[in-house]
């Protein structure tokens, strides 16, 4: 009997080493320890022993059931680190690999160099002026000094839609608007987006932004108007720049000028952003014409006022070298992603 004991640990002992799982272990606790296990079979059967034996026999049977009891504890807790140890290393993060970057949104560059003048003259003391994209008639034309014939009235020109409106040729019906509205002194600026019929190509789109300011004070001279356009180029395309001014014409001011800036690329000497002029052509700007300040009601006697205009889509183009105009529009991220 007691033979059979030892037979009974030492299988069970070597069975207990060798067990790989968790489950395994399980189940060599049932073989042995459980209600019909081997050991408990031992135990059960001692009514048949002689008496004087019985003591003997139970306890080495209860040394060898305590013996399997321990092993059985000490592979659980081996068993059990193993498990955890593989857990871990399956679960590893490695901090060694890069992170995947976050994808952070980006200024168009049409908003940039919004932002940029809008800044600029708002530390200069302007306004900031809105006005709506379908205009009146008279708002866009008649209140500009632009009479029924004038060609920028042509079909060809302006997109009309129902009701006798139109979509606004430029920024300058905001100008009307804030003189309607507004006592000199004047100092605003508005931008926006603006409609003429045009076939969409490298440098013209049907829609186009413009930038526009207007001072109206007492004693507004034509000085006032060069000393805040250089302003305007320098902060755009940096210190140093020239500027000249051509003279033109626009049926809203008078004198008119266009005003050029000495090419930021070539420092003047010609190349192929400036066509080989040296300079770059970025705006309009004149005296306000009397009769535009008159028909808004201000006495023209009294004030007298310049007004500007700029092509944004342009001076981005300048700017960051942009070649083509349908760029700002095609929402093409590997475009947009360098601002
Ligand atoms: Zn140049």
């Amino acid at each position: 009997m007691e033979r059979k004991l030892e037979a009974l640990q030492e299988e069970a002992l070597e069975k207990i080493a060798s067990a790989r799982d968790l489950a395994e272990l399980e189940q060599l606790q049932v073989e042995f320890l459980g209600k019909n296990g081997k050991v408990t079979g031992v135990l059960r059967g001692m009514g048949r022993l002689d008496p004087e034996e019985r003591p003997k026999v139970g306890k080495k049977a209860n040394q060898v059931k305590e013996i399997i009891e321990k092993e059985l504890e000490a592979r659980l807790q081996i068993l059990k680190a193993d498990q955890e140890k593989q857990r871990l290393q399956e679960e590893a993060i490695d901090i060694t690999l890069p992170g995947k970057p976050l994808q952070g949104g980006r200024i168009h560059p049409m908003q940039l160099i919004i932002e940029q003048l809008e800044d600029m003259f708002l530390r200069m003391g302007f306004s900031i002026e809105e006005g709506p994209d379908v205009e009146t008639d008279y708002y866009n034309f008649e209140a500009l000094n632009i009479p029924e014939n004038h060609p920028a009235r042509d079909m060809q020109d302006t997109f009309y839609v129902e009701g006798g409106l139109l979509l606004r040729t430029h920024t300058s019906p905001v100008q009307v608007r804030t003189m309607e509205k507004q006592t000199p002194p004047i100092r605003m600026i508005t931008s926006g987006k603006c409609y003429r019929v045009d076939e969409l190509d490298a440098t013209h789109s049907p829609v186009f932004h413009q930038l526009e300011g207007l001072v109206i004070d007492r004693g507004i001279t034509f000085s006032h108007l060069k000393g805040v356009l250089i302003a305007v180029t320098r902060e755009i395309f940096g210190a140093g720049r020239e500027v000249r001014f051509r003279p033109s014409y626009f049926p809203f001011t008078e004198p008119s000028a266009e005003v050029d800036v000495s090419c930021f690329k070539c420092q003047g000497q010609g190349c192929s952003l400036c066509s080989r002029t040296g300079w770059l052509e970025i705006l309009g700007a004149g005296m306000v014409n009397p009769r535009v300040l008159e028909m808004s009601g201000i006495d023209a006697e009294r004030f007298t006022g310049f007004a500007f205009g700029m092509g944004l889509d342009r001076m981005a183009m300048y700017k960051y070298e942009i070649e083509d105009i349908r760029h700002l529009w095609d929402n093409d991220l590997r475009f947009l992603k360098q601002f």
